[in-house]
């Protein structure tokens, strides 16, 4: 997806043929990242910049963010009662962007969002197996056995699943890190709601091998550098 040759693009976005768009390319009027484009079959990206007689046809920048997620906001781009991420992020907001991984509404912590569609769901799809780390804090001491009905799965008869091997460590009595590899509807909230146990606090703090920056503030958010992309690609 997002991938397209060059001629089926240009033919598309100026509504010209593509023995046309053939003609321009070879006069010269074709301008693909700051080079005259040479193939008419060259493959381009959503982030590929191309002009045709100096106007910009597509130009994109892509955007990857980690955001120090807020309780009481919502992980969506657009919501009829709550406040948003995107709307927390000002400048950048009028970008469109994805969300790589949601938190519920009382959840904190680590939300990466980009505008750039296929990452998004590359790092999302259930396949990709992607660790998630989460810090707890539960109404109700913890036991052992807890860390046992994590790591053997649990059954979820509404989706018909078992989850996956998921870690549990105790930190103290009523704090825990949780690892899981896939994020049903409410996981950990339904995890811990097996032992009748409820929980007071969710707050992410590692996507992968990226890990929340701790000098962000609520609310607030940064680009990813490029080791932390790296990490995730
Ligand atoms: N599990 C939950 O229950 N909520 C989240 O936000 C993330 C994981």
């Amino acid at each position: 997806s997002k991938r397209a040759r060059l001629d089926r693009f240009i033919s598309q976005q100026v509504g010209i043929n593509r023995r046309d768009v053939r003609t321009l390319l070879a006069r010269g009027r074709i301008v693909v990242d700051g080079e005259p484009a040479r193939a008419i079959n060259q493959v381009i990206n959503q982030f590929t910049c191309v002009t045709l007689d100096g106007q910009v046809l597509q130009d994109k920048t892509p955007i990857y963010l980690m955001m120090n997620k807020p309780a009481g906001v919502i992980s969506a781009t657009r919501d009829p009662q709550h406040r948003t991420v995107v709307e927390l992020l000002g400048e950048n907001s009028a970008a469109e962007l994805h969300i790589a991984g949601r938190l519920d509404l009382n959840s904190t912590g680590l939300l990466l969002l980009t505008n750039d569609g296929r990452w998004s769901r590359w790092l999302s799809s259930p396949e990709q197996r992607i660790t998630k780390r989460y810090r707890v804090v539960v109404a109700n001491p913890l036991t052992t056995e807890y860390i046992d009905a994590f790591a053997q799965g649990m059954y979820f008869s509404f989706e018909g699943i078992t989850t996956r091997p998921a870690a549990l460590r105790i930190l103290s009595d009523f704090e825990a890190e949780v690892e899981l590899t896939e994020g049903r509807y409410h996981q950990i909230k339904r995890m811990f709601g097996r032992f009748r146990n409820r929980v007071l606090k969710l707050h992410r703090v590692a996507i992968g091998d990226v890990e929340l920056d701790r000098t962000l503030a609520p609310g607030q958010s940064r680009g990813l550098c490029a080791r932390e992309l790296a990490l995730l690609n």
